[in-house]
């Protein structure tokens, strides 16, 4: 039984407009191992043709091509990606070596698509390019290497499996005659070990040097002559180790992750700017991104914080109200001139809310005591054109002289106010006798801005001071004119909306200056004192559902605000998520046109013996390594302008409405890597199909 046996084969390429061009017609020839064939014939007589099929690059045949009395086609593809990886090796004439890969990754590349162990490889490696001259050239890169050089790195990377064919397509056809013979002595060498080496070639005199002569012409065999002249000479040590694993058979192994890595990052790195500049689209997007989200999450909560710094975690503030997210200009109304409960009105709405309760929160022990409200009251007394003709003054002297402000809104004291709203003083609430005279005197407590309006340089000045405050207006048609002494006893910022001029009295106070007058005080909202938070908290939200009240009108603007918020944030990051998907498509462009850049890689790594697999693992790795490194760099940099960017706005404005979650960047990250993977799939689906004759042949 003959090494290679070919019977019969015919090739047709096929053409575009359905006609054949046939190729081979009829080749019948057989080989034996040790043989050093020289195939000659004219340009396009079939000779690559030939060593394609023999080297099961090319399937697209009829006939038989027989290794070891097996039939190729019989084999499976991944047979055949066995037989090219272990059986076969490829010389070609332009070198074909991978540009980014060191002269030792080149040499083992067949040796990392099976996995094999790093020490192995290297040591393998280091042997056979001794025996060829090039052991001090390991870490080099093919451009740095002379063309005899490049051609017997070629050579090394087509024996480390230890094939037993090798098939070279003109490997001197680029090298001086010099080199040429060099490149000889070697192929002879191998042939001496026990090779069938198969070389075509356009010389003669590079021919008159092998063992065996097949010339071609127009696809047939028109020569086969024995060169009688040709000695084989046995040596003691051979260019390659036989190699261990061919003898026993291990499970098989294939390119592992690492290593694809590896190959990938090599790549990467060759061409490093473009990927850079690659990363930055996918970064640029990223930022924008997660600063949207920081962003909409800040001022969120910002708004927040402010409504819940001016709430008491156990009073829910019930007021009627008319606005609603569709109304915002109904809640500011609602805030600057409150409408009364009429009569009966509040027990109704405790009611609702108790039966809410009970229909909702029955195991919950709290239920409102009507007997222990408290009520507000708040109106807009300055401007007469929107509170009817309200007027309001307080008159106080310095050093003797009359002075007076006008005042905008009148407030009754809240049950409740936190220590940043309480800026000085405080309000105990019912008049005093003053000892001398006997006349009342109330208190009152003022905004900070009628303290200013006072003249005084420190707003704790205005303590203790006595005012005379004059309130006119009228309820129900019933005019009201009060006129009273008063003591300032606290300055104090109870409403977040109004922080002009403001004056607070208590609420049992005013209603009895009212009733003098023969009017009753309605109340514009009332209090209910809670067991817990989270009691506040289904109330608030019980009265969110309902039309016409409302919890605190602060809550109600939050929740407003939050709301306009999230549309919005929601809103830019879709726009940041365009602009994801903008560079998406440039990492899928830059990816496929790296794949045509590479097809001759492709087409080198395929005739090693890569699968499909492998050469969808390496470009799929790529794309992952891309998505991770932008989505690194992404996060990184979000990072550094999210800090820049809490800096400046602390010093500008006191806070930051910014909030970084760190679910953001682990989103961030996600999607880049995400989208990157997305993008790559089909650029390397496109490179593990490319077919490897073609791919050679590439320019
Ligand atoms: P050689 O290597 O002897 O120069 P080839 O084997 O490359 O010749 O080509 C043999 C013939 O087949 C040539 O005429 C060439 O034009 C033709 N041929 C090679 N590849 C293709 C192909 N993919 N499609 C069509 N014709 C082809
Ligand atoms: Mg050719």
């Amino acid at each position: 039984m003959k090494e290679l046996e070919i019977n019969h084969v015919y090739k047709d390429y096929k053409l575009g407009n359905k006609s054949k061009f046939n190729a081979l017609n009829d080749i019948n020839v057989a080989f034996e191992k040790g043989e050093l064939v020289s195939i000659v014939g004219e340009s396009g007589s079939g000779k690559s043709t030939l060593m394609n099929l023999i080297g099961g690059l090319d399937s697209d045949y009829s006939g038989e091509i027989k290794i070891g009395g097996i039939d190729l086609k019989t084999f499976k593809e991944k047979q055949l990606d066995d037989y090219r990886k272990k059986k076969i090796g490829f010389v070609f004439q332009s070198f074909n070596l991978i540009p980014h890969l060191s002269i030792l990754d080149n040499v083992t590349i067949a040796l990392t698509l099976s996995d094999v162990k790093e020490s192995v490889k290297l040591e393998k490696a280091k042997t056979i390019l001794k025996k060829l001259g090039l052991e001090n050239q390991l870490k080099k890169k093919p451009t740095q290497l002379s063309g005899g050089q490049k051609q017997r790195v070629a050579i090394a990377r087509a024996l480390i499996n230890d094939p037993d064919i090798i098939l070279a397509d003109e490997p001197t056809g680029s090298l001086d005659s010099a080199t040429t013979l060099q490149i000889l002595d070697i192929m002879k060498e191998i042939a001496d070990d026990g090779k069938l080496v198969i070389m075509v070639t356009h010389s003669e005199k590079v021919a008159s040097i092998s063992s065996r002569i097949v010339e071609l012409s127009d696809g047939k065999i028109i020569r086969d002559e024995k060169n009688e002249k040709y000695k084989a000479e046995i040596k003691e040590t051979k260019l390659v180790e036989e190699n261990a694993e061919k003898l026993e058979p291990k499970k098989e192994k294939h390119l592992s992750t690492y290593s694809s890595i590896r190959l990938s990052l090599h790549n990467m790195w060759a061409s490093r700017t473009k990927n850079f500049l690659m990363a930055l689209g996918v970064t640029i997007s990223l930022i924008s991104m997660i600063l949207m989200l920081a962003f909409g999450s800040g001022l969120t909560s910002y708004i927040d914080s402010l409504a819940q710094s001016y709430s008491s975690p156990t009073i829910v503030t019930v007021s009627k109200s008319t606005g609603s997210a569709e109304n915002p200009m109904g809640a500011i109304m609602d805030l600057i001139s409150p409408t009364p409960y009429a009569d009966g009105e509040i027990e109704t709405v405790v009611n609702d809310i108790n039966t809410y309760l009970d229909e909702n929160y029955s195991d919950l022990d709290f239920r409102i005591d009507p007997s222990q409200l408290d009520y507000g009251y708040s109106t807009l007394t300055a401007a007469a054109g929107m509170g009817g003709n309200a007027s309001a003054t307080i008159n106080f002297d310095v050093n003797g002289q009359e002075k007076s402000s006008g005042i905008f809104y009148l407030y009754t004291t809240p049950p409740y106010y936190t220590e940043e709203q309480l800026l000085a003083g405080s309000l105990s609430g019912s008049p005093t006798q003053d000892e001398t005279t006997g006349e009342s005197i109330g208190q009152i407590m003022l905004s900070p801005k009628i303290a200013e309006e006072m003249g005084l340089e420190n707003i704790e000045d205005a303590l203790g001071k006595i005012v005379t405050v004059k309130v006119s207006y009228s309820i129900n048609n019933i005019p009201i004119s009060i006129n009273e002494k008063c003591e300032i006893t606290g300055i104090v910022d109870v409403n977040m909306f109004a922080t002009s001029l403001v004056m607070y009295v208590d609420y049992d106070y005013l209603a009895s200056l009212v009733s003098e007058q023969g009017a009753t005080l309605s109340p514009t909202s009332f209090y209910i004192h809670t067991d817990s938070e989270s009691t506040t908290d289904i109330i608030n939200n019980y009265l969110s559902t309902t039309e016409g009240y409302t919890g605190s009108v602060e809550n109600q603007m939050a929740s407003m605000f939050s709301e306009m918020m999230s549309t919005f944030s929601i809103a830019l990051a879709i726009i940041a998520g365009i602009s994801l998907i903008v560079a998406m498509i440039m990492i899928l462009v830059v990816l496929y046109m790296s794949v045509s850049e590479r097809t001759r890689e492709i087409g080198v790594l395929k005739s090693i013996g890569a699968r499909k697999r492998d050469i969808k693992k390496i470009f799929t790795t790529e794309s992952f390594l891309i998505g991770l490194f932008s989505g690194i760099i992404g996060v990184i940099f979000s990072a550094i302008v999210g800090g820049l960017l809490i800096l400046l706005f602390n010093s500008l404005l006191g806070f930051a409405p910014l909030t970084f979650h760190w679910y953001y960047f682990v989103l961030a990250l996600g999607l880049s890597v995400v989208i990157s993977v997305l993008a790559g799939l089909y650029p390397a689906s496109k490179a593990a199909k490319l077919d490897p004759v073609e791919s050679l042949r590439h320019e």
